[in-house]
């Protein structure tokens, strides 16, 4: 590919934008958004359709019962007759109730700003928007329609979205997610885990401690036995990890317990090692001959592998040079939304949106000076994809 001119143009132009993207950034995270609250969720969905709607394109705002309403914005260029699809993927969603804000108001501290959600990710959408404004300002032409998909519940497992998103990605190319970067310099994600969630009930049968204990099966020495073994399925080194995060079971000491439950956490970095695992917890067996072991769950979110990125990637990378920037890419244990876009087939670049840190907690922050540098490699990624 010759060396555009694009990056640096788009770049030059967003840096000039910077204080307002940052007012945009500050009515968006005003706007509190819990992923909990529907009508919170509605009017911050209201406040991001009004700054869209702005730059043109084809907006739908498509209705949910128990979730924010999700935001579809659509741009082709009326002549170009775009062939394929390019899809820029995100959530308003936050994991902070309303009020928050008073605890943990929007403000600019040096080179940061604060606030709840901000990283996580409203700076992502802020940063799409001027992505869009650049290449309109630019006229530059597109080869692809852009659609834009503004979720609601990302936060809490994108039950309700996801089916919406999964249809999305499949008419794209290339699937855009602004979650957070990584990291002080801005690190893409490559790969994330898969992530699941899976309950062992281990059923005994009860009996006197003292008077016939001959006769009980004890549940919890059934369920300790079984935990030893799948702690031994822990693998590090490939990214797979078992966690029994939770227990319960018995009612009191005199009485051998009938039931006993752990809830496990789930994780692998591979498609076969997932299915590996669900494998093995589905094959397990009771060691007391008596005992019963009932298995429910298993993974929500598929793992996003590299190689669905690693094209994109290389891409985005060749980009980010032409404006001197150095660009890196990690490797996540926790899953987002491009899991299932992957897991589709369709190409996955993740970790698109802001730099900052402390997602879902106190100190969560952007870091400002890098939002026109990520406006810019989207701008440019979405111009020659
Ligand atoms: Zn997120």
């Amino acid at each position: 590919m010759p060396d555009s001119p694009l990056p640096k143009k788009f770049l030059r132009l967003l840096k000039a934008r910077l204080p307002h993207m940052l007012a945009t950034l500050r009515r968006f995270v005003t706007a509190e958004s819990s992923s909990l609250e529907k009508a919170a969720a509605d009017r911050c969905c209201g406040v991001i359709a009004e700054e869209w709607r702005k730059h043109g394109g084809r907006m739908e705002r498509i209705a949910q019962k128990h979730r924010g309403d999700i935001l579809r914005i659509t741009h082709a260029r009326d002549k170009s007759r775009p062939s394929g699809q390019l899809l820029v993927l995100g959530h308003y969603d936050t994991v902070y109730s309303t009020g928050t804000l008073a605890r943990m108001p929007f403000r600019v501290e040096g080179d940061k700003a604060y606030g709840p959600g901000i990283f996580d990710m409203k700076a992502g959408i802020v940063q799409a928007l001027f992505a869009l404004q650049a290449l309109q300002q630019t006229e530059t032409p597109l080869r692809k329609r852009l659609v834009f998909l503004w979720t609601s519940d990302e936060e809490i497992g994108s039950e309700a979205s996801r089916k919406l998103l999964e249809a999305e990605a499949r008419r794209s190319d290339a699937v855009f997610v602004l979650e957070p970067s990584f990291g002080p310099r801005g690190l893409l994600k490559t790969a994330r885990k898969g992530v699941g969630e899976a309950k062992l009930i281990v059923h005994g049968r009860a009996s006197h401690a003292g008077l016939a204990p001959q006769e009980g099966i004890n549940a919890i020495h059934e369920l300790a036995r079984q935990l030893a073994r799948i702690e031994g399925w822990n693998d590090f080194r490939r990214g797979v990890t078992i966690n029994a995060g939770l227990i319960e079971g018995g009612t009191r000491t005199n009485v051998i317990p009938e039931r006993a439950r752990a809830v496990l956490d789930l994780r692998a970095l591979r498609v076969s090692d997932m299915r590996n695992l669900e494998r093995r917890l589905q094959a397990l067996r009771p060691f007391h001959r008596g005992a019963r072991l009932e298995i429910t769950g298993g993974f929500d979110r598929p793992p996003l592998e590299r190689k669905m990125s690693a094209a994109l990637f290389a891409r985005a990378e060749s980009l980010a040079k032409q404006m001197n920037l150095s660009l890196g890419e990690c490797t996540v244990g926790g899953g987002s939304d491009g899991n299932f876009t992957a897991a589709l087939g369709i190409p996955t670049l993740d970790g698109l949106g802001a730099a900052g840190d402390g997602a879902h907690s106190r100190r969560e922050h952007i870091l400002i000076n890098t939002m026109p540098q990520r406006a810019a490699l989207l701008a440019a990624l979405l111009a020659t994809n």
